[in-house]
């Protein structure tokens, strides 16, 4: 990695098809050691204004495409993502701090997500309407085809940047709107290469516009402005809600936290359990919405899980994030590792024993499991977004559905057991968006709907899904 700023590679934004620099200078740094990897640019108010002129500009040209262009459009982008994916995982590894095996599953997810993408732009579809269903309807006919709504905001979040940008970006372009993206300000760098191969690729200029810049202010004009027709945001409760107060109305999907829980049954014990759970809680130091981080285990399992589970955790390495046997780097920044761990202590002081880990050097935390947290503490009822698990022991399934769903959050929850009957009482009875049954809950592949319920959001993505949210059913009623 190279030392200085001045020396680092640039990564300008994308406004109306081209390339644009401003004075305002954002350095990039690895958040391991805070070696500068790149620097982009803070949009102010000239550049977002043309972003969001482009946008509006460019969506009459993505509208008059058929499916067809539009499927063959991102599906060369996918072409072009392939060739590319080993730079896009050094950026996206630089900029998120993760472990580069990490990085390389991040840019297959997305070039899944862009494939999937280009696959439906052919399948969007509207319906036939029994029409003459209705008494006053007899002798007409209806149908109703899907439209675009034209200009759409996506805002996302630091951790998986790349592929929940590719979420809203390659749905939005399927269903021929325009797209402003706003990435987040620690990990911006991923959605300018992004927005280069688009532009490679033959995308309309302005169809796709990337603005870097601080939430508070890019993100706010965003919001407001009424040429915006959707806001499609990943990332925090707290920036999700007031998102959601101001957006008036426009269409709004939020994809937001979790404190995700797992339920393992006496009969739900076999060798995948353990390392699925490791990867679970730790995978990019649990900064993932659907991390492990609270594990409800049967009174009869719960001792030799507490043994292997941390036998395993006990394994990982942790280490820079370019080196390939690393597990377990950093967090996003220092700050959210010093919250981690006064997280952690304040488990300890409320009675949660320490299993391993606890410790913190600078924006790493050690891989940290903890026992019989009480609820009520911060690393159990809140979303720690750091390396924690917590592990309770409990009695009767039905205890701990409930304690499960004795949550705020409600994205993903898993249980494992053999008994198809307990497995589907739980599925029915789980307040989530997505129940895996003998799997973890952070079991996500791009076809799948996914998304919350309670605080953790409103609306689904996965290509398709997130399209029907993309598009509106325009009703055509014909007298015959
Ligand atoms: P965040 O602080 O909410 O930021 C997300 C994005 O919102 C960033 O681009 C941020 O820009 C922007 N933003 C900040 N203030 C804004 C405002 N007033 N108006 C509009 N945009 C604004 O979240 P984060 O820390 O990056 O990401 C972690 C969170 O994302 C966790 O809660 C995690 O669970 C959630 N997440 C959810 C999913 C899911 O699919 N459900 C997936 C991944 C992550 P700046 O960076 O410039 O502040």
């Amino acid at each position: 990695m190279p030392a200085a700023a001045e020396q680092v590679q640039h990564f300008p934004l994308f406004i109306a098809g081209r390339p644009v620099t401003t004075e305002s200078e954002l350095v990039v740094r690895l958040p391991f050691d805070s070696t500068p990897v790149g620097v982009t640019y803070n949009a102010g108010e000239r550049e977002v204004a043309a972003a969001l002129e482009a946008a509006a500009a460019a969506a009459g040209a993505m509208r008059k495409l058929s499916a067809a262009e539009r499927s063959a459009l991102l599906y060369k982008a996918w072409q072009l993502l392939g060739e590319n994916q080993a730079e896009m995982a050094q950026v996206l590894m630089s900029e998120t701090g993760k472990p580069i095996r990490e990085a390389r599953g991040e840019v297959g997810r997305a070039m899944e997500t862009l494939l999937l993408s280009a696959e439906e732009a052919r399948r969007l579809h509207g319906e036939v309407v029994p029409i003459e269903g209705a008494l006053a309807a007899k002798g007409r006919m209806a149908m109703t085809v899907r439209e675009p709504l034209g200009v759409i905001a996506a805002i996302t979040p630091f951790n998986v940047p790349l592929t929940l940008a590719m979420h809203k970006v390659a749905p939005a372009l399927a269903s021929g709107n325009t797209v402003v993206h706003k990435p987040a300000s620690t990990t911006p760098l991923s959605a300018s290469r992004l927005a280069a191969i688009f532009q490679q690729a033959g995308l309309p200029a302005g169809a796709y516009n990337v603005i870097a810049g601080p939430g508070r202010i890019v993100g706010d004009r965003l919001v407001e402005d009424r040429r915006v027709r959707m806001i499609s945001f990943t990332g925090s409760v707290e920036v999700g809600s007031r998102i959601r107060d101001r957006a008036g109305m426009k269409r709004v999907t939020l994809e937001l936290g979790g404190n995700a829980g797992v339920i393992v049954e006496p009969d739900g014990y076999d060798d995948s359990l353990i390392p699925r759970c490791v990867t679970a809680a730790f995978a990019h130091s649990g900064q993932v919405c659907i991390s492990l981080q609270r594990a409800y285990l049967h009174e009869t399992v719960y001792d030799r899980f507490v043994e292997e589970f941390t036998r395993a955790t006990a394994k990982l390495k942790i280490g820079h994030p370019a080196a390939e046997d690393t597990d377990i780097s950093s967090l996003i920044t220092e700050e959210e590792a010093r919250r981690v761990e006064q997280w952690i202590q304040e488990a300890l002081e409320a009675g949660a024993q320490l299993l391993i880990g606890g410790r913190r050097t600078n924006a790493t935390v050690e891989p940290t499991v903890l026992a019989e947290a009480p609820a009520s503490v911060s690393c159990s009822c809140k979303e720690v977004f750091g390396p924690v698990v917590v592990l309770y022991r409990y009695r009767e399934l039905q205890e701990a559905i409930e304690r499960v769903n004795d949550s705020a959050y409600g994205l993903q929850a898993g249980i494992y057991t053999r008994d198809l009957g307990k497995a589907f009482r739980a599925a029915r009875q789980l307040e989530v968006g997505g129940v895996l049954i003998n799997d973890v809950p952070m079991f996500r592949v791009d076809i799948m709907p996914y998304g919350g319920a309670k605080l953790s959001g409103m609306g689904r993505e996965g290509p398709r899904y997130a399209m029907e949210e993309m598009t509106e059913p325009k009703l055509i009623c014909w007298k015959v």
